[in-house]
């Protein structure tokens, strides 16, 4: 059976064919996923993060603005939302609260967080709203983590002590939160993946992922770096051998078919069909088509401050990026290569290539 029961390194839109079917007949429809960016700020400064260009500014989103829109997300249809972007989103003050708000609005709740603050008050308040949350470590030592994640060495026992203390709740109260630990594998950190397998099998995550690196467009540390076929087959195998050797209950998961995805470097469908599916809402509430294009107005198409979800959902301009998107947008040359919607747009790029004699199934 796979280790990846989440399908992380797929998709997941076959389980919302009716959204898929009214796109098919040319409806305007609300997200399925969104994610949602509570702060601008960070207390880290990891080497690969693909929002580093925008840090510049303290933003927090208003709490209580933010969760009325939230309401309106849940009667609009939207099924998920994942806080994080920009920022760290524990850093939001009512984080907890607006997380339970959206799980009140029948709405499936997770984070991904370098989990540095959290703790036992934090989590005993949050976990019960999430279905998931994911902690990016990117390390298994101090010395790594404090080099990948540029910050001070004594910060990765205070992330460890976090994530045990999520881990011992969920245990204890029985909760059906999910936790998971990343890992995005870059030259500075590829000596702690064997290290890892073992520290968070021992502490009981329920899955921990290896994931590729991958440049945004706008990010102001690039560092170009890729994997080499042997390279691959080496974590691949690794992975591999100790999933064989272990009865530990954490599922491993190498994001094999990303990592080569990003390698090829080419984008495997040829216009972007995913933007009706999702959305991002950045710290400063402005609501974006594509995740990758803040800043930009082709794809900036609203305000949670001055319109309500369904002006902004079912308004011209959102039509408007969505259609430049799937006729326009140059994404070999501009998009984030194998960003967050690749899999989702292979899947709708088959689905557009409809053969002849479909009846004959
Ligand atoms: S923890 Fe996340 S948001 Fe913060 S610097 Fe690292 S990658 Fe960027
Ligand atoms: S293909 Fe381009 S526009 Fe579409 S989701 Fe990916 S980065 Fe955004």
């Amino acid at each position: 059976m796979s280790q990846d029961r989440f399908a992380i390194d797929g998709h997941k839109l076959y389980w919302h064919l009716d959204r898929v079917a009214d796109w098919q007949k040319n409806r305007l429809i609300a997200p399925v996923y969104m994610e949602i960016s509570p702060v601008s700020y960070c207390n880290h400064h990891c080497l690969f993060c693909g929002l580093d260009f925008a840090h510049n500014e303290s933003v927090a989103l208003d709490a209580g603005i933010l969760m009325t829109r939230i309401e309106e997300m849940g009667r609009l249809g939207v099924k998920s939302i994942m806080f994080a972007g920009e920022g760290e989103p524990l850093l939001h003050p009512r984080m907890v609260e607006i997380a339970a708000h959206t799980k009140s609005c029948g709405i499936d709740v997770s984070i991904t967080t370098n989990g540095m603050i959290g703790n036992a008050g934090i989590w005993e308040e949050l976990l019960p709203s999430l279905t998931w949350v994911r902690f990016s470590i990117d390390a298994a030592t101090s010395e790594t983590y404090a080099k990948v994640h540029g910050i001070s060495p004594g910060s990765f026992d205070r992330t460890i002590t976090s994530l045990k203390e999520a881990v011992r709740i969920k245990r204890e109260r029985d909760l059906p939160v999910t936790i998971g630990v990343q890992f995005l594998m870059i030259h500075q950190n590829l000596a702690d993946i064997e290290p890892s397998l073992q520290l968070y099998s021992d502490i009981c995550v329920d899955y921990l992922s290896f994931k590729p690196y991958s440049e945004h467009p706008q990010m102001i540390n690039k560092s170009g770096f890729t994997y080499s076929a042997s390279m691959i087959d080496s974590i691949e195998k690794s992975v591999q051998a100790f999933v064989n050797g272990s009865s530990a209950k954490t599922a491993i998961i190498f994001r094999k078919a990303a990592t080569e995805a990003y390698n090829d470097g080419v984008q495997r469908f040829t216009s972007c069909c995913a933007l009706p599916f999702w959305g991002y809402l950045s710290s400063k509430g402005d609501f974006y088509t594509c995740s990758v294009y803040l800043n930009d107005d082709r794809f900036m198409v609203g305000s949670i401050y001055t319109e309500t979800m369904e002006e902004i959902f079912f308004g011209e301009k959102r039509k408007k990026s969505i259609a430049f998107a799937e006729t326009n947008l140059e994404i070999g040359h501009e998009c984030r290569v194998n960003c967050r919607m690749a899999r989702i747009n292979e899947f709708l790029a088959f689905l557009n290539d409809r053969p002849d004699h479909v009846n004959f199934i």
